[in-house]
């Protein structure tokens, strides 16, 4: 059920709590992990009540629903939006002139088509992409192999900006089952250009955030912790 809009600060607060406690366990700067708050499937009144609880990043998975609340957000000009759901080509245009990352770019074709529409409305998207690290079959993402070449792609795009990578581990999993995918995603990161090519490493949700910041995380999606569970 959704969080009741004035326990979600408290909720807020707590996952930040959450975080800085794993960072320093890590022995990391608490301050070089962002939490991105996925407010998928719950009203835009929750998102505006994290927000004025300190929140400024958002998560969505629909482009649909995306483009619905972030109209009827449209007062909180320093709010960014991330597309963390499977992006089909033919939505691109719907978010490249706005979102603040888009974390599941994971094959070249993806990569020109929001490369033509951000450059068509003048701006440079920040980008991930997504990587099927445990082979799952029916997941999005690209293949491990492939992610060499879908980095050259999107280096190609020039209104694309590359930040790193972003994996979403197998669900139904305990925690412990997500710890080995998130060392692998940063051992990818490592061989292919390491921190300094690919700063951002997006993995992490509620149950194994904490993993998530161990293996190097630097942006977290955390939606029930916050809203509470989806219907
Ligand atoms: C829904 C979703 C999340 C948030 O998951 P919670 O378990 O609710 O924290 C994070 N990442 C992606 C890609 C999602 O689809």
């Amino acid at each position: 059920m959704t969080t009741a809009l004035d326990a979600i600060a408290a909720r807020v607060a707590a996952v930040r709590d959450e975080i800085t406690a794993s960072a320093l366990r890590a022995g990391r700067d608490p301050s070089s992990v962002r939490l991105v708050a996925v407010s998928k499937t719950h009203p835009a009144e929750c998102v505006r009540a994290a927000y004025a609880a300190g929140q400024r990043d958002f998560g969505e998975n629909y482009v649909q629903e995306l483009v619905a609340k972030r109209e009827a957000l449209a007062d909180l000009a320093d709010l960014r939006w991330h597309v963390i759901g499977n992006l089909q080509r033919n939505k691109a245009r719907a978010v490249a002139g706005f979102a603040a990352m888009v974390h599941t770019v994971d094959d070249a074709a993806l990569a020109a088509e929001l490369d033509r529409r951000a450059s068509a409305v003048g701006r440079a998207l920040d980008v991930l992409v997504q990587v099927n690290v445990a082979g799952e079959s029916q997941k999005s993402g690209c293949a491990p192999d492939a992610l060499g070449a879908v980095l050259a792609a999107v280096r190609g795009c020039a209104s694309l900006r590359v930040r790193g990578l972003m994996t979403v581990p197998p669900l139904g999993e305990p925690a412990e089952a997500s710890r080995p995918v998130f060392a692998r995603l940063r051992a990818l990161r490592d061989a292919h250009g390491g921190a300094e090519a690919l700063p951002e490493l997006s993995m992490g949700m509620s149950h194994d955030l904490d993993a998530a910041v161990a293996e190097g995380a630097t942006l977290v999606r955390v939606g029930t912790a916050i809203f509470g569970a989806r219907g």
